[in-house]
C-alpha cells in the first residue's frame, strides 16, 4: 500500500508569506487549437512537500543536487505528537524505539496546505540533538518549517545542519497511522538550489 504524503500543487497551494507562489503559463494549448499543450511553471523551490538543502541556511552547505540520495530513500518511522500550536516538539514527546534512520513527525498544526497558518509547530534543538544521538539522518515534518514561524534564529535548521540531518517539510501525514514505512522522497537535481519539491510517498513494509 502507498500513502501519498505530498499536498497537491495547484495555484492555491500556500507558500511562505512573501515567497513566490506557483504559477503555470501555457505556451501552447490544445484547447485553443495548438498542436500540443505546453506549459512552464514559476514558483519557490520550497513548494509543498520539499527538501531543504544545507545551503538554505549555511553559506558553505551543500546545494540540493549534491545531497546524498540515500537520505531520502529507506525505512522511516511516522510518529504523531501532541504539541501546542506554535510550540516545539520536545524529546520527551517521542517514546519508544525508532527502528529507522528517518523520522516523520505529524504535529497536526498545519492542517490545510491551501491556507498558511503561522502558529504551526517546529522542533526543539534538543530534539534534533537527541534524534542525532539515536542515529537519525532525516527529519520530516507536516509544517512549512522545522522552526516555528517567529523564530528568526532558525535554531532547529542550524542544529540539523550541524548534524548533517536532511530535512523534509510540508508533508501531509494526517492520514498515516504511526509505524514504520519505506520513504521515497527524492529531490530534483536542481544545480545549486537551496531546496527542491519532492513527491513524497510511504510504502508499507512487507
Ligand atoms: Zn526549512
Amino acid at each position: 500500500m502507498i500513502y501519498d504524503i505530498s499536498p497537491s500543487l495547484g495555484p492555491d497551494v500556500a507558500v511562505w508569506p512573501g515567497d513566490t507562489p506557483l504559477a503555470r503559463r501555457l505556451a501552447c494549448d490544445l484547447a485553443r487549437g495548438d498542436r500540443t499543450t505546453l506549459s512552464s511553471l514559476n514558483a519557490t523551490s520550497h513548494l509543498g512537500a520539499h527538501a531543504d538543502a544545507p545551503s538554505h541556511f549555511d553559506l558553505h552547505g551543500r546545494p540540493i543536487d549534491e545531497q546524498p540520495l540515500h537520505l531520502y530513500l529507506g525505512t522511516c518511522r511516522v510518529i504523531h505528537v501532541s504539541v501546542p500550536a506554535g510550540g516545539r516538539v520536545m524529546p520527551e514527546m517521542l517514546e519508544g524505539a525508532l527502528g529507522a534512520a528517518r523520522v516523520l513527525l505529524a504535529t497536526g498544526t498545519y492542517p490545510d496546505s491551501t491556507r498558511f497558518n503561522r502558529d504551526f509547530a517546529g522542533l526543539s534543538p534538543d530534539l534534533v540533538d537527541d534524534l542525532h544521538r539515536r542515529g537519525v539522518r532525516l527529519i520530516g515534518i507536516d509544517t512549512p518549517s522545522v522552526d516555528p514561524f517567529d523564530d528568526d534564529e532558525h535554531v532547529a535548521h542550524h542544529r540539523c545542519a550541524a548534524h548533517d540531518i536532511a530535512i523534509l517539510e510540508g508533508l501531509c501525514l494526517q492520514d498515516v497511522p504511526e509505524g514504520n514505512y519505506e520513504l521515497i522522497a527524492l529531490p530534483l537535481k536542481l544545480v545549486g538550489f537551496d531546496a527542491s519539491p519532492v513527491r513524497a510517498v510511504l510504502r508499507t513494509l512487507i
